[in-house]
Protein backbone atom coordinates (compact mmCIF):
# COMPACT_ATOMS: atom_id res chain seq x y z
CA UNK A 1 0.00 0.00 0.00
CA UNK A 2 1.12 3.66 -1.13
CA UNK A 3 2.75 6.05 1.83
CA UNK A 4 2.65 9.41 1.40
CA UNK A 5 5.97 11.84 2.45
CA UNK A 6 6.11 15.59 3.54
CA UNK A 7 9.42 16.86 3.88
CA UNK A 8 12.39 18.40 2.50
CA UNK A 9 14.50 17.96 -0.57
CA UNK A 10 17.81 19.67 -1.10
CA UNK A 11 20.95 19.73 -1.65
CA UNK A 12 23.59 19.00 1.06
CA UNK A 13 27.46 19.74 1.82
CA UNK A 14 28.28 17.50 4.27
CA UNK A 15 32.02 17.34 5.92
CA UNK A 16 32.94 14.28 8.33
CA UNK A 17 36.33 13.01 9.02
CA UNK A 18 36.25 11.08 6.53
CA UNK A 19 35.85 14.12 3.85
CA UNK A 20 33.63 16.07 2.16
CA UNK A 21 30.63 16.17 -0.19
CA UNK A 22 28.87 19.47 -2.16
CA UNK A 23 25.68 19.36 -2.90
CA UNK A 24 24.39 15.85 -2.57
CA UNK A 25 21.00 15.22 -3.06
CA UNK A 26 19.25 15.45 0.48
CA UNK A 27 16.47 16.39 2.51
CA UNK A 28 14.24 14.11 4.83
CA UNK A 29 11.86 13.17 1.73
CA UNK A 30 14.71 11.85 -0.36
CA UNK A 31 16.27 9.67 2.68
CA UNK A 32 12.88 8.31 3.27
CA UNK A 33 11.38 7.42 -0.20
CA UNK A 34 14.60 5.93 -1.09
CA UNK A 35 14.41 3.50 1.55
CA UNK A 36 10.76 3.45 1.76
CA UNK A 37 10.31 2.30 -1.83
CA UNK A 38 12.35 -0.60 -0.89
CA UNK A 39 9.10 -1.95 1.27
CA UNK A 40 6.25 -0.03 -0.83
CA UNK A 41 5.23 2.64 -3.35
CA UNK A 42 5.67 6.09 -2.42
CA UNK A 43 4.46 9.50 -3.29
CA UNK A 44 6.65 12.98 -2.08
CA UNK A 45 4.90 15.92 -1.44
CA UNK A 46 7.69 18.41 -1.18
CA UNK A 47 9.01 21.77 -3.25
CA UNK A 48 12.46 22.48 -5.30
CA UNK A 49 14.01 25.24 -7.08
CA UNK A 50 14.50 25.81 -10.70
CA UNK A 51 17.73 25.07 -10.08
CA UNK A 52 16.78 21.10 -8.91
CA UNK A 53 18.45 19.08 -11.00
CA UNK A 54 16.94 16.86 -13.97
CA UNK A 55 19.44 13.53 -13.04
CA UNK A 56 17.54 13.74 -9.60
CA UNK A 57 14.34 13.95 -11.00
CA UNK A 58 15.08 10.95 -12.81
CA UNK A 59 17.13 9.06 -9.44
CA UNK A 60 13.62 9.30 -7.78
CA UNK A 61 11.64 8.53 -11.15
CA UNK A 62 14.22 4.88 -11.97
CA UNK A 63 13.11 3.91 -8.06
CA UNK A 64 9.56 4.31 -9.08
CA UNK A 65 8.99 6.91 -6.56
CA UNK A 66 5.72 9.17 -7.32
CA UNK A 67 6.95 12.70 -8.19
CA UNK A 68 4.18 14.26 -8.93
CA UNK A 69 3.47 15.97 -6.11
CA UNK A 70 7.34 17.18 -6.01
CA UNK A 71 6.74 21.23 -7.69
CA UNK A 72 8.85 22.85 -9.20
CA UNK A 73 9.07 26.66 -7.97
CA UNK A 74 11.12 30.00 -8.80
CA UNK A 75 14.15 30.40 -6.60
CA UNK A 76 16.47 28.00 -5.60
CA UNK A 77 16.22 24.70 -4.09
CA UNK A 78 16.79 24.04 -0.11
CA UNK A 79 20.13 23.91 1.21
CA UNK A 80 22.00 22.31 4.04
CA UNK A 81 25.74 22.84 4.90
CA UNK A 82 26.81 20.30 8.45
CA UNK A 83 30.03 19.53 9.70
CA UNK A 84 29.87 16.37 11.68
CA UNK A 85 32.49 16.06 15.42
CA UNK A 86 34.43 13.44 15.55
CA UNK A 87 31.71 11.91 17.94
CA UNK A 88 29.15 11.30 14.83
CA UNK A 89 26.44 12.26 17.51
CA UNK A 90 27.21 15.92 17.69
CA UNK A 91 27.03 18.30 14.12
CA UNK A 92 26.70 21.81 13.77
CA UNK A 93 24.69 23.81 11.32
CA UNK A 94 27.47 25.70 9.15
CA UNK A 95 24.53 27.24 6.79
CA UNK A 96 20.79 26.75 5.88
CA UNK A 97 19.00 28.34 3.31
CA UNK A 98 15.89 27.37 2.94
CA UNK A 99 14.99 28.85 -0.16
CA UNK A 100 11.60 28.28 -2.15
CA UNK A 101 10.89 25.95 1.57
CA UNK A 102 10.47 28.82 3.21
CA UNK A 103 7.19 29.13 1.47
CA UNK A 104 6.01 25.68 1.45
CA UNK A 105 2.68 25.41 1.43
CA UNK A 106 1.74 21.63 1.09
CA UNK A 107 -0.99 20.54 -1.37
CA UNK A 108 -1.64 16.72 -1.75
CA UNK A 109 -3.22 15.68 -4.98
CA UNK A 110 -6.72 14.17 -4.90
CA UNK A 111 -5.27 10.52 -4.91
CA UNK A 112 -2.76 11.08 -2.37
CA UNK A 113 -5.53 12.63 0.35
CA UNK A 114 -6.59 8.86 -0.10
CA UNK A 115 -3.82 7.03 0.96
CA UNK A 116 -3.61 4.98 3.57
CA UNK A 117 -0.11 5.57 4.82
CA UNK A 118 1.31 9.06 5.83
CA UNK A 119 5.03 10.32 6.83
CA UNK A 120 4.86 13.76 8.47
CA UNK A 121 9.10 14.46 7.75
CA UNK A 122 10.65 17.31 10.02
CA UNK A 123 8.36 20.06 9.10
CA UNK A 124 6.76 22.83 11.18
CA UNK A 125 3.88 21.47 13.04
CA UNK A 126 1.36 23.42 11.47
CA UNK A 127 2.38 22.32 7.93
CA UNK A 128 2.03 19.18 9.31
CA UNK A 129 -1.54 19.85 10.43
CA UNK A 130 -2.51 21.32 7.15
CA UNK A 131 -1.67 18.23 5.94
CA UNK A 132 -3.42 16.06 8.18
CA UNK A 133 -6.72 18.04 7.74
CA UNK A 134 -5.84 17.25 3.73
CA UNK A 135 -6.22 13.55 4.56
CA UNK A 136 -9.77 11.90 4.11
CA UNK A 137 -8.71 8.33 6.66
CA UNK A 138 -5.43 7.72 6.61
CA UNK A 139 -4.84 4.29 8.72
CA UNK A 140 -1.67 5.32 10.33
CA UNK A 141 0.14 8.39 10.56
CA UNK A 142 3.59 8.89 11.64
CA UNK A 143 5.58 12.28 12.09
CA UNK A 144 8.94 13.40 13.04
CA UNK A 145 10.40 16.56 14.47
CA UNK A 146 13.05 18.33 15.96
CA UNK A 147 14.28 20.63 18.65
CA UNK A 148 13.79 23.42 16.81
CA UNK A 149 9.75 23.20 16.61
CA UNK A 150 9.10 21.84 19.99
CA UNK A 151 11.07 24.90 21.42
CA UNK A 152 9.38 27.33 19.03
CA UNK A 153 5.98 25.84 18.11
CA UNK A 154 5.34 23.70 21.52
CA UNK A 155 1.76 24.60 21.17
CA UNK A 156 1.19 23.92 17.48
CA UNK A 157 2.68 20.22 18.17
CA UNK A 158 0.90 19.79 21.27
CA UNK A 159 -2.56 19.90 19.37
CA UNK A 160 -1.16 17.85 16.43
CA UNK A 161 0.53 14.76 18.60
CA UNK A 162 -3.27 13.09 19.23
CA UNK A 163 -3.68 13.05 15.59
CA UNK A 164 -0.21 11.06 15.23
CA UNK A 165 -0.41 7.34 15.62
CA UNK A 166 3.53 7.33 15.67
CA UNK A 167 5.84 9.76 16.82
CA UNK A 168 9.45 9.44 15.93
CA UNK A 169 12.00 11.92 18.07
CA UNK A 170 15.84 11.63 19.19
CA UNK A 171 16.77 11.51 22.03
CA UNK A 172 17.18 15.22 23.16
CA UNK A 173 14.30 16.32 21.34
CA UNK A 174 12.07 13.48 23.34
CA UNK A 175 13.94 14.87 26.74
CA UNK A 176 12.89 18.52 25.87
CA UNK A 177 9.32 17.77 24.77
CA UNK A 178 8.94 15.68 28.18
CA UNK A 179 10.60 17.86 29.57
CA UNK A 180 12.19 14.74 31.46
CA UNK A 181 15.54 13.87 31.51
CA UNK A 182 14.79 10.05 32.05
CA UNK A 183 14.27 8.03 28.49
CA UNK A 184 11.95 5.74 29.84
CA UNK A 185 9.90 8.45 31.75
CA UNK A 186 10.11 10.66 29.15
CA UNK A 187 9.22 7.89 26.63
CA UNK A 188 5.72 6.98 28.53
CA UNK A 189 5.29 10.93 29.21
CA UNK A 190 5.14 11.49 25.74
CA UNK A 191 2.41 8.69 24.93
CA UNK A 192 0.16 10.82 27.36
CA UNK A 193 0.54 13.64 24.81
CA UNK A 194 -1.43 11.67 22.16
CA UNK A 195 0.50 9.18 20.01
CA UNK A 196 0.23 5.12 20.24
CA UNK A 197 3.48 4.19 20.11
CA UNK A 198 6.39 6.67 20.21
CA UNK A 199 10.14 5.39 19.14
CA UNK A 200 13.02 7.61 20.15
CA UNK A 201 16.25 7.62 17.86
CA UNK A 202 19.60 7.19 20.04
CA UNK A 203 22.55 7.41 17.21
CA UNK A 204 24.57 4.59 17.64
CA UNK A 205 23.01 3.49 20.75
CA UNK A 206 19.69 2.18 19.06
CA UNK A 207 15.91 2.54 19.55
CA UNK A 208 13.39 2.31 21.74
CA UNK A 209 9.78 1.98 20.82
CA UNK A 210 7.55 2.86 23.59
CA UNK A 211 3.70 1.82 23.25
CA UNK A 212 1.32 1.54 26.17
CA UNK A 213 1.39 -2.32 26.64
CA UNK A 214 5.52 -2.64 26.22
CA UNK A 215 8.84 -1.09 25.33
CA UNK A 216 11.32 -2.59 22.65
CA UNK A 217 14.96 -2.08 22.03
CA UNK A 218 17.33 -2.16 19.61
CA UNK A 219 20.67 -1.89 19.40
CA UNK A 220 22.22 -0.19 16.01
CA UNK A 221 24.15 -2.86 13.81
CA UNK A 222 27.85 -2.27 14.67
CA UNK A 223 29.71 -0.99 11.98
CA UNK A 224 33.49 -0.59 11.99
CA UNK A 225 33.11 2.85 9.86
CA UNK A 226 30.47 5.28 9.80
CA UNK A 227 31.58 8.00 7.36
CA UNK A 228 28.20 10.47 7.21
CA UNK A 229 25.18 9.96 9.57
CA UNK A 230 23.18 12.68 7.84
CA UNK A 231 19.18 10.86 6.79
CA UNK A 232 20.16 7.94 9.10
CA UNK A 233 16.89 9.05 11.20
CA UNK A 234 14.49 9.77 7.56
CA UNK A 235 16.44 6.23 6.63
CA UNK A 236 14.87 4.13 9.51
CA UNK A 237 11.52 5.86 8.89
CA UNK A 238 11.64 4.90 5.70
CA UNK A 239 12.08 1.08 6.24
CA UNK A 240 10.14 1.32 9.44
CA UNK A 241 7.04 2.65 7.32
CA UNK A 242 7.77 1.04 4.65
CA UNK A 243 7.50 -2.37 6.09
CA UNK A 244 4.68 -1.28 8.37
CA UNK A 245 2.93 -0.51 4.81
CA UNK A 246 4.04 -3.58 3.01
CA UNK A 247 1.91 -5.41 5.52
CA UNK A 248 -1.15 -3.21 5.89
CA UNK A 249 -2.00 -3.03 9.30
CA UNK A 250 -0.12 -2.85 12.86
CA UNK A 251 0.33 -5.31 15.29
CA UNK A 252 3.02 -5.69 18.29
CA UNK A 253 4.88 -8.17 15.93
CA UNK A 254 4.60 -5.92 12.85
CA UNK A 255 6.01 -3.19 14.93
CA UNK A 256 8.78 -4.78 16.48
CA UNK A 257 10.03 -5.86 12.93
CA UNK A 258 9.64 -2.61 11.31
CA UNK A 259 11.67 -1.03 14.01
CA UNK A 260 14.22 -3.91 12.93
CA UNK A 261 13.92 -3.16 9.33
CA UNK A 262 14.15 0.60 9.92
CA UNK A 263 17.62 -0.24 11.92
CA UNK A 264 19.17 -2.14 8.90
CA UNK A 265 18.15 0.56 6.30
CA UNK A 266 19.53 2.94 8.89
CA UNK A 267 22.70 1.07 9.25
CA UNK A 268 23.18 1.29 5.42
CA UNK A 269 23.02 5.13 4.80
CA UNK A 270 25.63 5.79 6.95
CA UNK A 271 28.09 3.44 4.91
CA UNK A 272 29.13 6.20 2.47
CA UNK A 273 27.80 9.81 1.94
CA UNK A 274 24.60 11.03 1.20
CA UNK A 275 22.64 8.43 -0.75
CA UNK A 276 25.26 7.09 -2.17
CA UNK A 277 24.96 3.71 -0.46
CA UNK A 278 21.09 3.34 -0.78
CA UNK A 279 21.51 4.04 -4.14
CA UNK A 280 23.16 0.78 -5.32
CA UNK A 281 21.51 -1.44 -2.42
CA UNK A 282 20.19 -4.92 -3.14
CA UNK A 283 16.90 -6.48 -1.60
CA UNK A 284 19.42 -9.30 -1.28
CA UNK A 285 22.04 -6.96 1.15
CA UNK A 286 19.03 -5.83 3.12
CA UNK A 287 17.88 -9.23 3.86
CA UNK A 288 21.38 -10.49 4.55
CA UNK A 289 21.78 -7.68 6.75
CA UNK A 290 18.49 -8.34 8.68
CA UNK A 291 19.36 -11.95 9.28
CA UNK A 292 22.62 -10.67 10.62
CA UNK A 293 20.87 -8.69 12.67
CA UNK A 294 18.38 -10.76 14.67
CA UNK A 295 21.45 -13.26 14.56
CA UNK A 296 23.33 -10.30 16.42
CA UNK A 297 20.73 -10.25 19.45
CA UNK A 298 19.32 -13.30 19.84
CA UNK A 299 20.59 -15.51 23.05
CA UNK A 300 18.92 -18.21 22.17
CA UNK A 301 19.59 -19.01 18.59
CA UNK A 302 19.80 -22.43 17.45
CA UNK A 303 23.45 -22.62 16.84
CA UNK A 304 24.46 -22.03 20.52
CA UNK A 305 21.56 -24.29 21.92
CA UNK A 306 22.38 -27.71 20.04
CA UNK A 307 25.81 -27.56 21.49
P1 LIG B 1 18.86 13.93 9.64
O1 LIG B 1 20.30 13.58 9.57
O2 LIG B 1 17.95 12.72 9.76
O3 LIG B 1 18.56 14.99 10.65
O4 LIG B 1 18.43 14.54 8.24
C1 LIG B 1 19.28 15.42 7.58
C2 LIG B 1 18.56 15.94 6.35
O5 LIG B 1 17.61 16.93 6.74
C3 LIG B 1 19.55 16.61 5.41
O6 LIG B 1 19.51 15.97 4.15
C4 LIG B 1 19.09 18.07 5.32
O7 LIG B 1 18.99 18.51 3.99
C5 LIG B 1 17.71 18.07 5.96
N1 LIG B 1 17.52 19.23 6.84
C6 LIG B 1 18.44 19.86 7.62
N2 LIG B 1 17.86 20.90 8.28
C7 LIG B 1 16.56 20.93 7.91
C8 LIG B 1 15.43 21.78 8.23
N3 LIG B 1 15.53 22.81 9.07
N4 LIG B 1 14.24 21.49 7.67
C9 LIG B 1 14.12 20.45 6.82
N5 LIG B 1 15.13 19.63 6.46
C10 LIG B 1 16.33 19.84 6.99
Amino acid sequence: MSIVVVGSIGYDTVETQFGRVDEALGGSASFFSVAARFFSPVSMVAVVGKDFRDEHLKFFAERAIDIRGLVQREGETFRWHGRYHEDMNQRDTLHLALNVFADFMPELLPDQCRADFLFLANISPQLQQRVLSQMKSPKVVAADTMDHWINTERTALLKMLPRVDILTLNDQEARLLAQEHNLVRAGRAILKMGPDTVLVKRGEYGVLQFSQESMFAVPAYPLEEVVDPTGAGDTFAGGFMGYIARHGKITESVLRTAVVYGSVMGSFVVERFSLDRLADLSWEEIDARYRAFIELTDSHHSRWISQ
